[in-house]
């Protein structure tokens, strides 16, 4: 495949500023796609990202939006395709994690996931569609929790992560006719900072791998890349595992 593959694509990453999302913004920009992104609240992180890849000769838009907020993330989309002069690439990355017996499984919470997990993943795809024409890919970051839940406490966030899931399904037959493709991209355990390989719950993680260990962002990232590019087009409504075999 050609290293800059995405040349004249424009793509909006959501959660971009640290992890896995900023590794697809780094991915997709060298590439060959002007990238916008969001962040919620790590400023320093977005600006440096912008900084490096800015100095490569990219274009690169950081946007501050809290993906909790149905606005909000209807506002970035409108805020990247401004600022890119259109959108052909949308990465549903922002999600967040909370662990704990369901009995104890806080209010707030439960709504924080929801919100974000699954309500930025509609609202900002929502808002996205009528900018996307023939050939355009909403590629959504689900987890393989959606399929297996190694240990207890992960009910809830493997919920938000089965309904990405049926979502990206549903949504596939919505955007069929228009040529535009949707999938869901489900990592396994992924050092960042929400997981990280030293974590406490590393070491049995690892060992639901088949190779004993963690991916990378980069592991991600390059799948991602592929789903966004020319030669991804007859994939569509698919739950796409990278995950070291965890679900074997
Ligand atoms: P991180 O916590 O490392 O990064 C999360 C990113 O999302 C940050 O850029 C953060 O921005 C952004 N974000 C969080 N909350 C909001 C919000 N309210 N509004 C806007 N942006 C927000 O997560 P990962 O990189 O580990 O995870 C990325 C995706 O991969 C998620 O969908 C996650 O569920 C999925 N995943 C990760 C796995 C793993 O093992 N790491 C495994 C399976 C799935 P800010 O810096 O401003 O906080």
């Amino acid at each position: 495949m050609s290293t800059a593959h995405l040349t004249g694509r424009r793509a909006l990453v959501t959660g971009g500023s640290r992890g896995i999302g900023a590794e697809i913004v780094r991915r997709l920009s060298s590439d060959g796609a002007a990238v916008a992104f969001t962040y919620s609240a790590s400023a320093s992180n977005a600006d440096a990202l912008v900084a490096e890849l800015t100095a490569a000769g990219a274009t690169v838009v950081a946007i501050q939006a809290d993906a909790a907020v149905p606005a909000q993330a209807a506002d970035a989309v409108e805020q990247a395709v401004a600022a890119l002069g259109g959108l052909d690439i949308v990465v549903n990355n922002a999600a967040v994690g909370h662990m704990a017996p369901i009995d104890e499984f806080p209010g707030d919470e439960f709504d924080r996931l929801v919100a974000i997990n699954i309500g930025s993943t509609y609202w900002t795809t929502r808002t996205a569609i009528k900018h996307l024409g023939e050939g355009a890919r909403i590629i959504n970051i689900g987890s393989i929790n959606a399929d297996r839940i190694p240990g207890a406490g992960l009910s809830v966030y493997g919920m938000t992560k089965g309904a990405v899931a049926s979502f990206t399904r549903g949504l596939a037959r919505d955007l069929g006719a228009r040529g535009i493709t949707v999938n869901n991209v489900q990592p396994g355990p992924i050092d960042t900072d929400a997981n990280p390989d030293e974590g406490d719950f590393a070491e049995s993680l690892k060992q639901v791998t088949t190779q004993g260990r963690y991916g990378h962002t980069t592991d991600v990232a390059s799948f991602v890349s592929f789903l966004a590019g020319p030669e991804s087009g007859y994939i569509t409504g698919a739950n796409l595992n990278v995950d070291g075999g965890f679900t074997v």
